[in-house]
């Protein structure tokens, strides 16, 4: 897999925090007159406020999260709603979208299983917290 290869977002973990970081973007755009880089800004904010308040660990850098909305312009990715909770993720545009399960619904068994020890995840969390401020 190529480092920003569209693929990348389709994986368990990846693709549920690149599916809320879509959904906030799409929300931003749809709802406010800020667009483009100051859009994919606003919503990469939001997202890291939302990982903190749920003490998770960071999964989506700021540049994968643009690259993600160039992919879902580009309509290399696009949004599809799970049949079952209805939430919107992020799916391959050539997928067959009708009967959709997300990955919440449908847990792989390896899913969120990690040899990352837990301080190394915080301090990475407390990294991106404070690069977040910076901006
Ligand atoms: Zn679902």
């Amino acid at each position: 897999m190529l480092p920003y290869s569209e693929d990348w977002f389709t994986g368990w973990q990846p693709n549920m925090h690149a599916s809320l970081f879509i959904n906030i973007h799409s929300y931003i755009t749809r709802y406010t007159k800020v667009r483009d880089i100051d859009a994919v800004i606003k919503s990469y904010q939001l997202y890291l406020e939302h990982i903190e308040v749920n003490c998770l660990q960071r999964i989506l850098s700021f540049t994968r999260a643009w690259m993600l909305v160039r992919f879902v312009e580009s309509k290399v990715l696009s949004v599809t709603p799970c049949v079952k909770c209805s939430g919107n993720f992020l799916v391959h545009s050539l997928d067959i979208k009708s009967n959709h399960v997300c990955g919440l619904c449908h847990v792989p068994s390896r899913a969120g299983k990690t040899k990352r020890p837990v301080q190394e995840v915080v301090e990475v969390q407390e990294v991106a917290v404070k690069e977040a401020c910076a901006m």
